[in-house]
């Protein structure tokens, strides 16, 4: 989202308290003229740059002398845009004022467009399922935040993903990876989970693209003891949640996950909206997002299973 924010001590930031003139009103004469140009550089993305036709359209015929006294006071200086045309720059300092820059805003547009593209996002649940591939834990596409959040991780940052290119991350080692350059040393890609953990909810959403699995984690992370598809021991176990306990967790029956005692997961044949039926136990963070309402309709209240997150 594009947007300028003033930084807290705006009001009294040098090149305001530079502006004073004899008559005090041109101090807020001016710091509402550059700001009115500054809302307008944000909205279409200038990166700073006011063209003179905006001076204009905020200044009228007192344009000349705003401009000027604009100037003297430190708030822009005179540039250039690239073809040529005469703007000015405002003053780049967050103590007075941030406006987001073009390569920002579009590459947040493209990270959010690749996110919401199934051409992209089932091949990646499918492959990566519910589990980060750069720490291992289970993540829960129904969190939008916390530890276990469920986010995609563009792997070649600036670049449309592909499917080679985007991969299933928890939201600390995706942000993570985004405030260190050497985000491919601090987090090596892990190899592709075999088998990979699959929640009720992605089992869903796979579901809906015509792909059949079944799930084998619950959305707190709990393994699911399915002996017919998976050996003992296969599922790869998260490292730090609270999952790690290879303990089975009964489905239906909960008395059963305290006693230690497997009882098969009523597993589903064709696929789709009925595929764990929400059993499993209760879902975290369910309804938020555009799935949600789907996720959350299948849910049926259960016990909090032993051992379950924080
Ligand atoms: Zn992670």
């Amino acid at each position: 989202v594009p947007f300028a924010r003033l930084g807290d001590t705006a009001a009294t930031h040098p090149v305001v308290m530079r502006g004073h003139t004899p008559d005090p009103r041109t101090v807020n004469e001016v710091f509402g003229f550059v700001l009115r140009c500054a809302t307008l550089s944000a909205a279409h993305l200038t990166d700073y740059l006011v063209d003179v036709g905006t001076t204009w359209m905020m200044g009228g015929s007192e344009t000349p002398r705003l401009c000027e006294l604009a100037e003297q006071a430190g708030y822009w200086a005179p540039a250039a845009t690239t073809s040529g045309h005469a703007c000015y720059r405002l003053l780049d300092d967050a103590d007075f004022l941030h406006i987001r820059l073009r390569d920002e805003v579009e590459w947040e547009r493209q990270q959010r467009n690749d996110s919401r593209n199934p051409a992209l996002t089932v091949p990646v649940r499918h492959r990566d399922g519910d589990s980060c591939r750069y720490c291992g834990r289970y993540v829960n596409f129904g969190a939008r935040q916390g530890e276990h959040a469920g986010t995609y991780d563009h792997r070649v940052p600036g670049q449309p993903a592909t499917v080679d290119t985007l991969v299933v991350s928890c939201g600390p080692c995706n942000s993570g990876r985004r405030d260190h350059p050497d985000a491919d040393e601090r987090y090596p890609l892990r190899p592709v989970p075999a088998p990979p953990l699959y929640t009720t909810r992605t089992v869903a959403f796979l579901a809906e693209r015509g792909i059949t699995v079944h799930p084998n984690i619950t959305s707190k992370g709990l393994r699911l003891d399915l002996q017919s598809s998976a050996a003992p021991g296969s599922v790869p176990r998260p490292p730090t949640a609270p999952a790690e306990q290879p303990q089975a967790l009964a489905p239906v029956d909960i008395a059963h996950a305290h006693s230690g005692e497997t009882l098969p997961v009523r597993s589903s044949r064709g696929g789709s909206g009925r595929v764990g039926s929400g059993r499993v136990g209760p879902s975290a963070g369910s309804g938020s997002g555009r799935r949600g309402s789907r996720g959350g309709r299948r849910q049926r209240q259960a016990p909090p299973p032993a051992g379950g997150s924080p």
